[in-house]
């Protein structure tokens, strides 16, 4: 993509009501624009992050044996009757009169539009497990929208659920895709440590947060540095400093972001809403759920917050918008032409490249660069075609090496 083309454009300063960090710099740099409180457009190089930040989902969902479905946003009260939670949800669900007087809310989750079309299509042990999900965006009246991607109104949420015989047989994919979020984090950069915590509006029982170590988080853990024992504190009975209840190290403290939530459902939504089996025996039964949260707009944002230094973003390399920021410093003839010429052949080679070839100053040319935050800078300018070369940098690193431009496919390609 040539950078002249590109909508949206680097600012110098960000929009001054976005106060959040990942908001300031992900403003700055063109990939999102706020519509109001908590609702962002995506432009061109923010929703290529977001839609590999999904793609990386998508691939270890299914990786699980889940299969990908869409359901609506739209969705009728007598649903939410069928569980007694509408009236429950009235602060965070958007709720309004459709035609004829109906009741409808803008989906804020969907256990109960999920457990419908089971129940629908699902009668018998034969059909299960089975585990759906989807990538939609989301509605939630949030209190507090100024978070910038961390926290919005209109948000991006993959949500799965799993249907299951067995109490055995639920625990075993809880724990399988316990992993697989684990290993999707890693992907997107990100390193999240499980912690235990409420069920929150889903269930009575427990869940498991995963969540990303930032001082900029809204929530607070206790943990353990010595064993894998990490609680958020709102179920949390030990303090900072006392002995942890594992393995009798030290209890820790740290803020953090939720970037997920997994659920163990039991036959809460099942069991109300009629979503039943029949056995081996014969017999019915309602089945065993869990529910699989994650967020990738938050994800995005909470990548910002934690991968950046004071010149910009540095996007971990799964999840860039480009692989490679080609910037052509000089503003002459024979600096564009070799830089074109270099761009057909990255391009041909099947390599993602955003190519600056404006005519700007070599300083805004930079400094958009890093501010970007692309993984690997090329530069060509009239100092390295004197050599017959370009200039790489990794945005991560500080040394810069000048590689001959017939070495450098191979080189890139390392
Ligand atoms: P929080 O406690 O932060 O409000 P939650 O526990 O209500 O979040 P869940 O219902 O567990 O959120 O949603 C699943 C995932 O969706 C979360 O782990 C998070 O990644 C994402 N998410 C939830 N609410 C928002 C939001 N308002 N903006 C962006 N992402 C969100
Ligand atoms: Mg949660």
């Amino acid at each position: 993509m040539r950078q002249s083309k590109l909508f949206g454009k680097t600012i110098k300063e960000a929009a001054k009501d976005e106060i959040s960090l990942n908001a300031r710099l992900l403003n700055r740099g063109g990939f999102v624009e706020k519509l109001m409180s908590g609702v962002y457009s995506y432009l061109p190089l923010g929703l290529r992050v977001l839609d590999k930040i999904k793609n990386i989902v998508r691939e270890e969902m299914n990786a699980t044996g889940a299969m990908e479905v869409l359901m609506p946003t739209l969705q009728p009260k007598e649903l939410w009757d069928e569980t007694g939670r509408w009236e429950g949800m009235k602060d965070v669900m958007f709720q309004f009169k459709g035609r004829g007087d109906s009741d409808i809310g803008l989906g804020c989750t969907h256990e109960e539009v999920i457990t419908d079309l089971v129940r629908k299509r699902i009668f018998s042990y034969k059909e299960l497990p089975v585990s759906l999900y989807q990538i939609q965006d989301k509605f939630r009246n949030e209190p507090r929208a100024k978070s910038g991607l961390l926290r919005g109104r209109e948000f991006w949420m993959k949500d799965m659920y799993s249907f299951h015989t067995t109490e055995s047989d639920f625990e075993k994919y809880y724990d399988e895709v316990k992993l697989s979020y684990l290993q999707l984090f890693k992907r997107c950069g990100l390193d999240a440590k499980i912690v235990e915590a409420s069920g929150g509006i889903f269930t009575e029982k427990f869940s498991h947060e995963f969540q990303v170590f930032c001082e900029t988080g809204e929530d607070t853990i206790h943990y353990c540095r010595e064993c894998d024992f990490a609680q958020n504190i709102e179920i949390c009975e030990e303090n900072v400093g006392d002995k942890c209840p594992k393995c009798g190290g030290e209890v820790f403290e740290s803020k953090g972001i939720e970037v997920g939530n997994i659920f163990p459902l039991e036959t809460k939504y099942s069991g109300a809403m009629n979503a039943c089996f029949t056995d081996k025996n014969g017999e019915r039964k309602p089945m065993i759920m869990g529910c699989y949260g994650l967020g990738p707009s938050r994800i995005m944002g909470t990548i910002v917050e934690v991968s950046h230094d004071d010149k910009g973003i540095i996007w971990p390399k799964e999840v860039a918008p480009f692989a490679v920021h080609l910037v052509a410093l000089g503003n002459d003839e024979k600096v564009f032409s070799s830089a074109d010429q270099l761009y057909d052949k990255l391009v041909s080679a099947g390599m993602e490249v955003l190519y600056d070839d404006r005519e700007e100053s070599a300083g805004i040319k930079l400094g958009d660069s890093d501010l970007l935050g692309i993984p690997m800078r090329i530069v060509i300018s009239n100092r390295t075609l004197e050599k017959n070369s370009a200039e790489i940098k990794m945005r991560a690193e500080e040394n810069a090496e000048l590689v001959e431009l017939d070495k450098l496919l191979e080189t890139i390609k390392e």
